[in-house]
């Protein structure tokens, strides 16, 4: 089934976060309507859409709600129940299916499909039992990371195993749920490629970004990456394989590791938006958002073009005082804030997209403010 949607019809987003907020703006630009499901009363996507059911993902009486007043469905994060989205098929129209969402759901499956179409990964095992540890640390050896299969994110559910010291702690972890254990990549940097990928096979590639984490959380995006050309080819190449072997529709963000000998490993795929995009709302003649509403209604992909560089930062819980005095000094800035109600440590409050001439220039500019070292400005 395929379809292409007119103004004025439905599109309803499972998720009512950043990324369904940011993809609702796009839509809204584009004449749609939009509809929410979240279970958190005034949700950052909700405030800015047409209507909002309230409601938990597992509900499947507000998921089918949300199918039977939407034209098509489809979803911001990636730990939906995969057995909801097919109950939803015969209501509503569904173009990303639910295969994608599930493989990357799991980190085994994960894997299992990355080896499969060629590209290269850390080497892993899995683990389910403390013995099965003891195996698998026998083959991947020092230093490691152990990573629940199932609902890690921003570094959650992995502990780094450099030394037979760090076993006990990791002894914990499986005890507690099915891990992988996989080889340290000695990365020299970080990189993430997003693509959009429409039904007719049609794709919007987004330029390979430079990406710079502080414990574990994207911090930076540069773009373009500073890396050989050469290497931009191949990061481009892997993203094409993974998007076709998958028949992939809507937007995939590819998670890359660079090594010292130019070899690029894949780390993670999450079939969304993706963090490491934001900054193709400013810099880019489409953003990532506007790239997947196009995709998911049925419209041709257009080629993104890259207008100027940038760097995308970070807000999180503990900027965002220190960033609001520094939007009365950065005028040239843009200062995105996702409307949460409530604010933590780490939680990701809102970014800024930086326009520039001079990546270096600006990086200094960025870390001269101090707020993101701790500090007040
Ligand atoms: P993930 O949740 O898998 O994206 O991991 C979060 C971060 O941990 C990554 O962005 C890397 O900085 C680091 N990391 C994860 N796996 C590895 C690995 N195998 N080798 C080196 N660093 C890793």
């Amino acid at each position: 089934m395929s379809k292409v949607l007119k103004p004025g019809e439905t599109i309803g987003i499972i998720g009512g976060g950043q990324l369904g907020r940011m993809m609702a703006q796009s839509a809204k630009r584009m004449g749609f309507m939009v509809g929410i499901l979240d279970p958190v009363e005034n949700c950052p996507a909700a405030q800015v859409a047409d209507w909002h059911i309230c409601a938990d993902y597992t509900n499947l009486k507000a998921i089918n709600e949300l199918a039977k007043k939407s034209d098509v469905v489809t979803f911001e994060f990636e730990n939906i129940d995969a057995k909801a989205l097919k109950a939803i098929k015969d209501i509503t129209f569904v173009p990303q299916g639910s295969e994608t969402m599930s493989m990357s759901q799991d980190r085994i499956k994960e894997k299992h499909f990355l080896e499969s179409t060629g590209v290269l990964i850390a080497p892993f095992s899995i683990v389910k039992t403390k013995k099965e540890l003891d195996v698998a640390i026998e083959k991947i050896g020092y230093p490691s990371v152990l990573k629940t299969t199932r609902f890690g994110y921003d570094g959650k559910g992995q502990l780094v195993l450099k030394s037979e010291a760090d076993k006990k702690e990791a002894e914990s972890l499986v005890c507690n749920t099915v891990c992988v254990l996989e080889a340290w990549v000695p990365f020299e940097k970080e990189l993430s490629v997003m693509i959009v990928r429409n039904q007719k096979g049609e794709t919007t590639l987004f330029p390979v970004s430079e990406n710079i984490h502080i414990h574990n959380i994207l911090h930076e995006s540069l773009v373009p990456a500073r890396i050989s050309s050469a290497v931009n080819d191949k990061a481009v190449k892997v993203a094409k394989q993974i998007a076709d072997t998958l028949q992939l529709v809507g937007t995939l963000g590819i998670e890359l590791f660079l090594t010292k000998d130019d070899k690029i490993y894949v780390n993670e795929l999450a079939p969304r938006p993706h963090n490491s995009g934001h900054y193709s709302i400013e810099a880019m003649s489409l953003s990532q958002f506007d790239a997947h509403i196009q995709a998911v209604t049925g419209l041709p992909m257009p080629k993104a073009r890259l207008l100027s560089p940038v760097i995308m930062v970070n807000i999180l819980g503990q900027h965002v005082k220190n960033s609001l005095a520094l939007r009365e000094r950065k005028p040239d800035w843009s200062f995105h804030y996702y409307g949460k109600d409530e604010s933590s440590t780490d939680r990701k409050m809102g970014h800024i997209t930086i326009l520039t001439d001079d990546l270096e220039k600006t990086l200094k500019e960025i870390e001269d403010t101090n707020i993101w070292n701790g500090g007040i400005s």
